[in-house]
């Protein structure tokens, strides 16, 4: 049954959820959003696999176990259950954690180093989408919508319309007028196995085809998702139309394009609570756009730290990253072509990176370091480090591939540090062009990714420096000003979850 009134019942399904298990932006999305949609009235439930990591000791164990059907017969799992910190008390956002120590009690969310995608994925995550049913089954609670995040969630979807929707027992306690939705945070990232794994789907193979997993020989949960879910977004508007196209759409765009009004883009908001200048438990002081001091003290702190000279006419260009092709990292740092090498010998710059992935890399980054004194770098996760380049730098430089949304520009947007950052997806969305005759702008855009538009870009942001000061601090200013809250997202997801409730047939 609905909720009262307007408040709908929502429920996330996950693999990644912040403050418990993050590989990238969907943690911070889908803890962010649901505190946003709980704050605006509607009811929210979390449902994630309990990793290895997460410490039963803090969690609340629900009575009994519970069975979830799994090709070849039942797996039996415990339940564990929580609040999301930094939600009311009044409407808490519930959070369950799905407990099955042989899928999930193992370092890893999909794989480890050795093993970067466990062969075992598809069982693992075909039975944690059931799990959300049975869940729902086991606290009597059935949600108006279920929100399914990229890959490994998008098996919801497919169990909603193949089977759990029409499993009635009562129209009050069943998923008849359930309806799902289902958000792509990365089109780059499909869960693509081999077809002999769908038995652990427990669906039949006329539903391989018509629920859309078939990949030529291969099975594509995203694809299946994509194909099944009422509604279906991405994290800002522009990625969505990037995503259209041959070029950008992973080989999904004509699944894309054949949902027609059904896919949209909802740019992501910035968690206020973590990333605000004003509260920022990790700079030496905080600061705000009527007083830049805390930002002058920052940017010698992070100098300090990096063991720069501490000079403040010297423009600080920070960057922060997972080291993947997906991040333009071969322009940039490719031995003997990338262009962080020139960047460094040719301008009065410093540089400070942050960061951790591709071994050619992370190697490449410590040559640069050794070679180059005005070029510092911590290889690894920092969130105390990424707060205070983020707080000190004067540039934040992403050259992505492609960037669905992307969380840094926002957060450099929202520090007065201006961001450096190729023309597409939400970047595009987020970063207005520097107009030298004008003045005008929040950031420097380049369209194409290559190692010289790098260097010409960053070349054109540092002759602003020197040359058009007042400029840069006025778009510093403008930056600062910006509304990157949830709250605007989360009055879009709402529409999104009508649109998708509009347009559910109901019963068979
Ligand atoms: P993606 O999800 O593709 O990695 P986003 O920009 O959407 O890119 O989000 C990345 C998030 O991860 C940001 O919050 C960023 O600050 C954080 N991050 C990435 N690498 C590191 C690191 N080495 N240390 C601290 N935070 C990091």
């Amino acid at each position: 049954m609905s909720a009262p009134g307007n408040r709908l019942k929502i429920l996330m399904c996950t693999s990644e959820a912040l403050p418990w298990a993050k590989t990238g932006g969907l943690a911070d999305t889908v803890s962010s959003l649901s505190l946003a949609l709980a704050k605006s009235g509607h009811e929210l439930t979390i449902v994630m696999p309990r990793y290895y990591g997460i410490d039963r000791g803090k969690l609340k164990k629900l009575e009994g176990a519970m069975g979830v059907p799994v090709g070849g017969g039942e797996e039996w799992s415990a339940v564990y259950t929580t609040v999301l910190p930094g939600g009311k008390e009044k409407n808490p956002v519930r959070v369950y954690f799905i407990d099955h120590e042989g899928f999930f009690g193992r370092e890893g969310i999909y794989g480890n180093p050795a093993t970067p995608d466990y062969p075992d994925n598809p069982r693992r995550f075909a039975f944690f989408c059931r799990s959300c049913f049975q869940l729902c089954r086991k606290i009597g609670w059935y949600p108006d919508v279920i929100h399914a995040h990229d890959w490994p969630a998008s098996l919801a979807p497919v169990f909603l319309k193949y089977g759990e929707k029409y499993g009635i027992s009562s129209e009050e306690e069943s998923f008849v007028n359930t309806v799902s939705v289902l958000t792509i945070h990365n089109l780059g990232y499909q869960g693509i196995y081999s077809k002999d794994a769908f038995f652990n789907t427990n669906l039949g193979w006329d539903v391989f085809y018509q629920a859309g997993f078939d990949d030529w020989e291969m099975m594509n949960f995203l694809k299946a998702g994509i194909t099944t879910a009422d509604r279906l977004n991405t994290v800002s508007p522009n990625y969505a139309r990037e995503t259209l196209t041959q070029a950008q759409g992973f080989r999904l765009d004509a699944k894309l394009r054949a949902r027609g009004e059904d896919y949209s883009g909802i740019l992501n908001g910035i968690d206020e609570t973590q990333w605000n200048p004003r509260t920022d438990k990790y700079l030496p002081a905080p600061f705000d756009e009527k007083d830049l001091g805390g930002k002058a003290l920052a940017k010698r702190t992070l100098q300090r730290t990096f063991k720069l000279h501490e000079t403040p006419s010297v423009p600080v260009i920070g960057m922060v990253t997972r080291l993947t092709d997906q991040k333009g990292i071969g322009e940039l740092f490719g031995p003997a072509y990338g262009s962080a090498w020139s960047i460094c010998r040719d301008m009065n710059v410093q540089f400070v990176f942050l960061g951790s992935g591709d071994a050619w890399a992370e190697n490449e980054i410590r040559s640069l370091a050794s070679r180059l004194s005005n070029f510092k770098a911590h290889i690894g996760y920092s969130e105390e480090l990424s707060h205070l380049i983020e707080g000190g730098a004067d540039f934040f430089l992403m050259p992505s591939r492609y960037e669905p949304c992307g969380l840094n520009q926002m957060y450099s947007l929202a520090y007065g540090t201006l961001p450096i950052v190729r023309n597409t997806g939400g970047l595009a969305d987020t970063v207005q062009n520097y107009n030298q005759e004008t003045g005008e702008g929040t950031g420097f855009l380049f369209d194409d990714l290559n190692p010289s538009a790098i260097y010409n870009t960053v070349g054109w942001a540092v002759w602003a420096w020197y040359n058009k000061r007042e400029q840069i601090e006025e778009m510093r200013l403008r930056g600062m000003k910006q509304d990157f809250s949830w709250t605007k997202s989360a009055r879009q997801y709402t529409k999104l979850y009508r649109a998708a409730l509009g347009k559910s047939p109901g019963p068979r």
